[in-house]
């Protein structure tokens, strides 16, 4: 089995009517892109940057910043890289960064509404980013939108940063693309609308589930109601696919769990989803199931989940394909 997985590596994320999509990892440090080659990744959906705060005991400077992500974005050798900015708060707290307590973090400063908060901290990662972005293919990506207006506002402080850069001759990749983490509620509902004005979208179903649904992430008392299958889940993602499809076939990934989650994989592909982003050990297992459709089948799959009344009902009905498949 495992030998079959590895000569997956090599072979294209494509189902058997030559539909491609693009697998790629998440990771949390420079030393997680051997994994991503090792298991045949196509790049990096998700650069989860704060564990470089959050290991250090003091904020990391531009310098130390720039060599981390210098480094991941070489060892891909030139596949995309996205890297996330910052998203502390909430449960992630840094020793060096004092702030208020409050009542309920994972509905505060957390993420680009702290960056705005500390302006400094964000042009210092943002900098750092576009310098690196002069050494491979980087994509930007902003966590925790809730509206347009932040997106417009992250990308006003992105181009103060390129000004600073450009006075000061410093080398980055002009046509860098910037996109958004949908995560909260709002923006997956008003995707259109975000659509005009990012170039790109990347699902993170960890937190569109625990907003959408109103269930703590992290808590054990209600884990019953965190369901990824839920028909609202699988609605939005739908219209968020759509939404950027529709404007100037933008592309849309996910880099939530659920991207990595064999009995989703063929509903997402089926609603169109451009690119999946997961620990880099699920993408061969992922890979082999969307091998193993045509693009109308799982389009059919999709169709006949969203048409379904509950979280159980979508599992089964999907539970039943796959074991047709094999
Ligand atoms: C998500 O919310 O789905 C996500 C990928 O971000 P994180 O898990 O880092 O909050
Ligand atoms: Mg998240």
């Amino acid at each position: 089995f495992r030998k079959e997985l590895e000569e997956l590596k090599d072979l294209h994320a494509e189902t058997k009517d030559g539909h491609l999509v693009e697998l790629v990892g998440n990771i949390g440090t420079p030393n997680d892109i051997e994994g991503v080659h090792r298991n045949g990744g196509q790049g990096v959906g998700l650069y989860r940057t704060e564990f470089l705060y959050m290991d250090s005991h003091e904020m990391p400077s531009e310098e130390k910043q720039y060599d981390a992500y210098k480094k991941v974005v070489e060892g891909m050798e030139n596949m995309p890289i996205i890297i996330r900015t910052l998203d502390i708060g909430g449960d992630k707290k840094l020793p060096y960064l004092q702030l208020d307590d409050e009542l309920n973090p994972f509905l505060g400063l957390r993420a680009i509404r702290l960056c705005f908060a500390e302006k400094d901290l964000f042009k210092t990662q943002l900098r750092a980013i576009l310098r690196a972005s002069a050494h491979g293919k980087a994509l930007i990506m902003f966590p925790m939108i809730s509206n347009i207006e932040e997106v417009r506002q992250a990308k006003v402080i992105l181009e103060e940063c390129k000004s600073e850069l450009d006075t000061e001759q410093i080398a980055y990749d002009k046509e860098i693309k910037v996109g958004i983490m949908v995560e909260i509620p709002s923006a997956a509902v008003c995707a259109d609308i975000i659509a005009k004005e990012v170039d790109f979208f990347s699902i993170g179903t960890n937190d569109l589930c625990q907003y959408t649904l109103a269930v703590d992430r992290m808590n054990e008392n209600v884990s019953y109601l965190y369901q990824p299958f839920n028909p609202a889940i699988l609605r939005l993602v739908k219209n968020v696919i759509d939404a950027s499809h529709a404007h100037k076939g933008k592309f849309t990934g996910m880099c939530g769990e659920m991207a990595g989650e064999p009995l989703a994989a063929l509903i997402l592909l089926g609603l169109g989803l451009d690119e999946f982003s997961m620990s880099a050990s699920s993408i061969p297992q992922i890979k082999k199931i969307i091998r193993s459709v045509t693009l109308k089948e799982a389009q059919e799959i999709a169709k006949k989940a969203l048409d379904l009344a509950t979280a159980d009902e979508v599992k089964q009905m999907v539970q039943l394909e796959l074991n047709k498949l094999n």
